[in-house]
């Protein structure tokens, strides 16, 4: 059982201010699935917390994928007749598309043409590309600055490495009272981009640390990997061990100022589902609840039907449905610390439904026991608060069979879930309510 509320004590503002001080870090640094930008990434989350970093060498087979090659980029530009940079990967690493082969060539502005990514509807901002999978050079920038390419031979130098190497991601396992995992998980892929990609690790990052400090029920796995191929990789290597993980989320998109949305998991049911639902029901917050689709982020690995996970995705605005994704206009004013906040607070919500949903034995089932006598009646606080309490106790020692949880108990009697657990705590205090299972399984990474 979890004693302590995962918000009291905990500064909010100061929780979104670091986030965004480590999404500000991460900014600069160009990730791709594979290479040394991941590791960096991962060794400033290390950091933070205990991250294990695991190395996984290219040709791996994993499931109906391999393992890819290793990317790196030192420098890439463009430039012109005059020795001009009129592209230059060392301004922005959205520049170059992700996985560019090396080139070092001269062209025309025909031929560069043909490798050129703009954004015609946005002429300011600079596209994000990748050619992970097919051989292929190019370079994004602005609609604008195309427009200013002149006819002209042009220098052409794209100097990166694509060799066998190792695919890298992180890991931190967090021991609770039981075995059982919960699993979150986000990608660490994405080059200078905010909202896509960093605002995922840094809530992550800070969900990690304030679970470390709190003693969890569960145990929780974190899961800092590059996007389907890293989840993919994960999976493939801890097969045997899913059963572990009861519930589980992905995040993505948490630091811009859209209202939350949740994507349920593929069984639609799971408890992690209604954690949310609930959980986001009695947040006062602008919501959206949809359906799983097999597109979007990695629970299309996780809820693919051989792997079934209860993950459902949390977000705010979805990818593709803000203007700025995989932009360059997806920065450091997209995000905002009191976005990532209160993304922050909504988690710590449902993973302390999550953590205190029990179905509970009442003692004293044969007709209501006497409340007054054990100083339960209308002795809690005041009028309404009592009432309220009481009204709490009621359903608990009614719906107390062994076959309802707290979180049936509290969707049904629409309380909240702080005045059930209140309450909770009272009648177990008094002996009136015993957890259904008191043996809590022994822990093991
Ligand atoms: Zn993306």
């Amino acid at each position: 059982m979890i004693a302590a509320d995962f918000t009291t004590t905990l500064n909010l503002n100061e929780a979104g201010t670091e986030m965004y001080a480590l999404v500000s870090e991460l900014y600069p640094i160009c990730r791709s699935i594979t290479g040394s930008g991941v590791r960096e990434t991962l060794r400033i989350i290390q950091n933070r917390i205990p991250l294990t970093i695991h190395e996984i060498p290219s040709g791996t087979p994993v499931f109906d994928w391999n393992v890819p090659r290793e990317w790196n980029i030192r420098d890439a530009y463009v430039k012109n007749s005059l020795g001009e940079r009129v592209i230059d990967f060392q301004k922005s690493n959205l520049h170059v598309v992700s996985y560019s082969v090396p080139v070092k060539t001269k062209v025309s502005l025909e031929k560069l043409k043909e490798h050129l990514f703009t954004l015609p509807d946005h002429p300011d901002w600079i596209p994000y590309r990748t050619s992970y999978y097919a051989e292929n050079w190019g370079f994004c920038l602005s609609h604008n600055d195309w427009m200013r390419l002149k006819d002209d031979e042009y220098e052409v130098c794209i100097d990166t490495s694509l060799e066998k190497g190792h695919l890298t991601f992180g890991e931190y396992y967090l021991p609770g009272e039981s075995a059982e995992e919960v699993l979150i998980s986000c990608h660490v892929c994405h080059p200078s981009l905010c909202n896509d990609n960093l605002s995922g690790i840094a809530l992550a990052v800070l969900l990690a640390e304030r679970l470390g400090q709190m003693k969890p029920r569960y145990s929780y796995r974190f899961l800092f990997t590059p996007g389907t191929i890293g989840s993919i990789t994960w999976l493939s290597l801890n097969e045997a061990r899913l059963s572990r993980i009861k519930h589980g989320l992905v995040l993505a998109c948490v630091g811009d100022s859209g209202k939350f949305t949740y994507k349920k998991t593929r069984r639609g049911d799971a408890e992690i589902d209604r954690a949310m639902a609930y959980a986001l029901q009695h947040s006062g917050w602008e919501y959206e609840i949809v359906n799983f689709s097999p597109y979007g982020y990695d629970e299309r690995q996780f809820c693919s039907p051989g792997i079934n996970l209860p993950m459902g995705c949390f977000m705010r605005t979805p990818h593709g449905r803000f203007p700025e994704y995989h932009t360059s206009a997806d920065n450091l004013d997209l995000v905002r610390p009191q976005n990532l906040s209160d993304s922050f607070a909504q988690c710590l919500r449902v993973l302390q439904v999550l953590e205190a949903n029990q179905a509970y034995l009442n003692q004293n089932p044969k007709c209501e026991p006497q409340l007054g006598r054990r100083g339960l009646y209308r002795k809690i606080g005041g009028e309404t608060d009592s009432r309220t309490q009481e009204l709490a106790m009621l359903w608990l020692l009614n719906r107390s069979d062994g076959s309802h949880t707290l979180l049936d108990i509290a969707e049904e009697s629409g309380l909240e879930f702080g005045t059930i657990t209140q309450a909770r705590d009272a009648l177990v205090h008094h002996g009136l309510l015993k957890e259904r299972s008191e043996e809590a399984s022994s822990a093991n990474p």
